[in-house]
């Protein structure tokens, strides 16, 4: 708990984020007054769990791993209950007319079909890996230790080194062959940010952390169900459908917070969604030289019904839970396919391109039945090396979560940014 006059504070953003930035500030400062604000009429914003036949599935944030030390805390602290991803363990790479690479449900036998076709290249992935889970693991002690600008926490760690750079050079400075690079590491990254020619290294090596940090979980009700869990824990006022459009610095130093309906004064503010799209006007504060990065929209379809193996030239055999591609499939980047009651399985296509009906030819043998498309249409920002991460204070008591976001997007990364920047108030 921290000394500090703080009163009232506002989060802007009800994603996982905001949810764990106000989550926090109750257990920080117990008797502030929390007021969260989302433009969407609910809680979540880029996680979206959808119920179909008794199936969770996750239309946004899906994994996260047992390195992920905030999130894991939280889940904890809260008697969550999570489940392993197991399906994790069941993929195979298809390059449009045949798999690639298909793993075995023991990960030890997947490794080394991997060795065996790869060689040292694995080793070499899996000592940068090494190397940069160590630095991750230093991040989290010297952020509980002096919380700060998320940039200066990445240079001090030396994690800046990687997102300066294009992850591909990375990759190939460290000996990693290119049959390895096309056939598993692009697939990897193709997921999980669809563009790839210049995707910035720290963006690329988080998602292959994912893969490399062992077990993988979600929330067992839905991953929904925390940021909505969160909320409630903190006992905040959650103004849904009320978008912020104006943040004006007043002469005593407090924050006027405008909506379309009201304005409320703050001495706090924290603001947990990315200024890209947020479209807030600021008054009276400066941004020093905060600039917008581009984002990319993914698009995700899903249909129901008896899956054709021959779809992946499969004779009887069950279809691997996922499927990856490499970029002879463009545009889809996913498959994945959940097993339902009746013998027939739910099928989930993912693309950054819209995708019409038509994409699910020859993928079920009776034709199948629409269930659902959503798209993204600003998922995560196109990843570019980047020089210098934006300012996390924005101004005293004004608070920027997403300041992260250029570098790496995450459930993990939004939650510890959440924590750092509750501590960074309690320091003042
Ligand atoms: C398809 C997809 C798959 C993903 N898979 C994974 C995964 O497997 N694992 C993982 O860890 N991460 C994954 N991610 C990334 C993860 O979802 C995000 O990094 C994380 O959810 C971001 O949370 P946030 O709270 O920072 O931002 P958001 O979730 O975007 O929340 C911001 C909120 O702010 C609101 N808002 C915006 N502007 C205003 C305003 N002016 N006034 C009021 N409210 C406003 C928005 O409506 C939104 O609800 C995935 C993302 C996508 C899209």
């Amino acid at each position: 708990m921290f000394e500090c006059e703080m009163a009232n504070l506002a989060v802007v953003g009800a994603g996982i984020g905001g949810c764990s930035a106000a989550y926090f500030a109750r257990k920080y400062f117990p008797d502030v007054n929390v007021t969260i604000y989302d433009s969407q009429d609910r809680i979540g914003g880029r996680i979206l769990t959808y119920n179909a036949d008794g199936v969770n599935l996750e239309l946004g944030a899906t994994f996260f791993n047992s390195f992920n030390r905030t999130l894991l805390g939280i889940v904890k602290a809260e008697g969550l209950k999570m489940t392993p991803v197991k399906e994790r363990a069941d993929f195979a790479v298809w390059n449009g007319s045949e798999f690639v690479f298909r793993s075995n449900k023991q990960s030890s036998v997947t490794i080394l079909k991997l060795l065996a076709k790869y060689q040292l290249s694995l080793a070499r992935t899996f000592l940068l890996l090494r190397k940069v889970r160590g630095q991750v693991a230093k991040l989290y002690t010297e952020e509980t230790k002096n919380p700060a600008d998320i940039g200066e926490i990445f240079e001090f760690t030396g994690l800046d080194e990687w997102h300066k750079k294009p992850f591909f050079e990375v990759l190939s400075e460290k000996g990693v062959s290119q049959a390895f690079i096309d056939e598993i590491i692009t697939p990897i990254t193709r997921v999980i940010y669809s563009q790839n020619a210049d995707l910035g290294g720290f963006a690329g090596l988080s998602s292959l952390i994912g893969v490399y940090s062992g077990a993988t979980y979600s929330l067992a009700e839905g991953n929904s169900t925390l940021p909505v869990h969160l909320a409630k824990a903190s006992n905040a006022t959650v103004k849904l459908g009320q978008k912020v459009d104006r943040i004006e610095k007043t002469s005593k130093g407090t924050y006027s917070v405008y909506t379309g309906e009201d304005m409320t004064v703050f001495d706090s503010v924290i603001i947990a969604t990315p200024l890209e799209l947020a479209d807030i006007e600021f008054d009276g504060l400066s941004l020093h030289g905060w600039e917008p990065q581009p984002y990319q929209a993914v698009y995700k379809r899903v249909m129901r019904g008896v899956f054709d193996p021959s779809y992946f030239g499969l004779k009887n055999s069950d279809p691997p839970a996922i499927v990856l591609t490499t970029k002879d499939a463009d545009p889809i980047t996913q498959y994945s396919i959940q097993k339902v009651s009746g013998g027939e399985s739910l099928v989930t296509i993912s693309s950054p391109e819209p995708l019409s009906k038509n994409v699910f030819n020859g993928v079920f043998k009776n034709g199948g039945v629409s269930v659902l498309e959503h798209c993204w249409k600003a998922a995560y920002p196109v990843f570019k090396p980047v020089t210098k991460l934006p300012l996390t204070r924005i101004d005293k008591r004004l608070m920027y979560i997403s300041a992260v976001e250029p570098s790496v997007s995450s459930m993990e990364t939004s939650t510890l940014s959440a924590l750092n920047v509750v501590r960074m108030l309690g320091r003042i």
